[in-house]
């Protein structure tokens, strides 16, 4: 591994404590990754960049940094990265997805908060996380409460915008977003002294539908029987997709799905045919939770798809690219992302459309639907997933959980059990 202590400091980091995390980071990736057989070649890639995941594109995105260019921390995928790209920004996820951050979320934060927000906060305040350290500013949105009441403490440290996310889906709401969009391109280009003109959107707008495009060619491989790649690597690819550059992200998803597309034609699967096939729904799995997959993939099922943001409400839908204007652009956005359905709306009957129709296109056995532990929209909205889910014979396992080990044996006998009465 490369020596990126340096570069840490000059970032501030709290280097003792980053050690920790940095001992334990490699372990965790063996165990999870590096024990599957049959793995895609195309691994390689993101197999790289987890392995030095503080330290490859930390260091590329302070050189862009060096050139002038503004980074911008994102925690929810209803941020339109696009505007930020056509300011020649870079966007970087920021969500926090390991246990290692939460005690310091906690010292500002109620323990009896979701670990993503806690463990978001204690990454910056901590100062162990260099994508934390290196955006210039964050967007934050008004999603859940947690999250609007983290922002206040986090914009304390570091330039905060915050856009307001409509809580219902009518016309008027998705004029409102519009509006949001277009404010959010006057902080952006305000703050890196770049105009967002429709040329450069309407290249920014392409760039994203073509990373968008890339990523369901990956999904589209894992809806056939013949399964050519495990849960564990998809999510690992969708993972880092949230910190990559979107070009070589796109570029990088294609070449998997050359391979994976080939391997259904070869018949290659990672797993004995008749496995069990797992739809995951519910919360996000930030880097680097894989929990939950990785007790799935290792209780004789398959994860073969994740109603998430962390998994298909990332990449599905399109921008219309016929937008000419300013005005027409950022209302094509709106549409767009108001598409995404997440518990925060009301109603969000569209994400159990989604999932009813995943459970086909993905030839789905079973579907968890699994929330993190205090996250109380995904949690209330549980009992409608499962009437609807039930209502159709499709069997759903509902559970919670955080980032700690604590629980992975109950969540092991109970999977286990949910795999086995799938069997019968
Ligand atoms: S679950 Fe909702 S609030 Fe969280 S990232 Fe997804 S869209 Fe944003
Ligand atoms: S998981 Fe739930 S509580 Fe946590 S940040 Fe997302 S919406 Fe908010």
């Amino acid at each position: 591994m490369a020596d990126y202590v340096k570069m840490w400091e000059d970032l501030g980091m709290d280097i003792n404590n980053h050690d920790n995390l940095c001992q334990v980071l490699p372990t965790a990736v063996g165990d999870v990754f590096m024990t599957q057989e049959n793995r895609p070649k195309a691994m390689d890639f993101w197999d790289m960049v987890i392995a030095e995941v503080h330290g490859i594109r930390p260091a590329e995105l302070i050189e862009e940094q060096k050139k002038g260019r503004k980074v911008f921390g994102t925690f929810c995928v209803y941020v339109p990265d696009e505007v930020v790209i056509a300011a020649n920004g870079i966007v970087t996820g920021l969500c926090g997805g390991s246990q290692f951050w939460v005690p310091d979320g906690e010292k500002v934060l109620p323990k009896n908060m979701c670990p993503l927000v806690k463990a978001s906060v204690g990454a910056r305040l901590g100062r162990t996380c260099p994508f934390f350290r290196i955006a210039d500013m964050y967007v934050g949105e008004t999603t859940c409460d947690g999250k609007k009441k983290a922002y206040e403490i986090l914009g304390k440290d570091v330039p905060m915008h915050i856009m307001d996310v409509p809580q219902m889906k009518r016309e008027k709401d998705i004029v409102k977003w519009k509006d949001e969009i277009a404010d959010f391109a006057k902080v952006v280009e305000d703050f890196t002294g770049n105009k967002v003109t429709p040329e450069k959107l309407a290249e920014a707008i392409k760039i994203c539908n073509e990373k968008r495009k890339a990523m369901q060619r990956v999904y589209d491989c894992r809806k056939s029987k013949c399964l050519p790649i495990s849960g564990r690597d998809a999510l690992l690819m969708t993972q880092i997709s949230f910190f990559d550059d979107p070009v070589r992200c796109a570029q990088m998803c294609n070449r998997l799905a050359n391979e994976l597309e080939q391997r259904i034609k070869d018949g290659v699967s990672v797993v004995p045919e008749g496995t069990k096939r797992i739809l995951i729904t519910g919360t996000p799995l930030a880097v680097p939770n894989w929990k939950l997959h990785n007790i799935i993939e290792t209780s004789g099922a398959a994860v073969v798809c994740e109603e998430m943001c962390t998994g298909t409400r990332y990449f599905e839908n399109l921008v219309d690219e016929s937008g000419e204007t300013l005005d027409e652009q950022f209302m094509n956005l709106s549409r767009r992302y108001m598409k995404t359905n997440c518990a925060c709306f009301t109603p969000n009957t569209g994400r159990i459309d989604d999932i009813l129709r995943m459970v086909d296109e993905y030839q789905v056995d079973g579907v968890i639907d699994c929330s993190l532990m205090f996250c109380c929209l995904y949690d209330t909205e549980k009992r409608a997933v499962a009437e609807a889910l039930k209502e159709k014979n499709i069997p759903v396992l509902s559970l919670e959980t955080d980032y700690t080990d604590t629980d992975a044996e109950q969540l092991r006998t109970r999977i286990g059990a949910f795999v086995e009465m799938l069997s019968k």
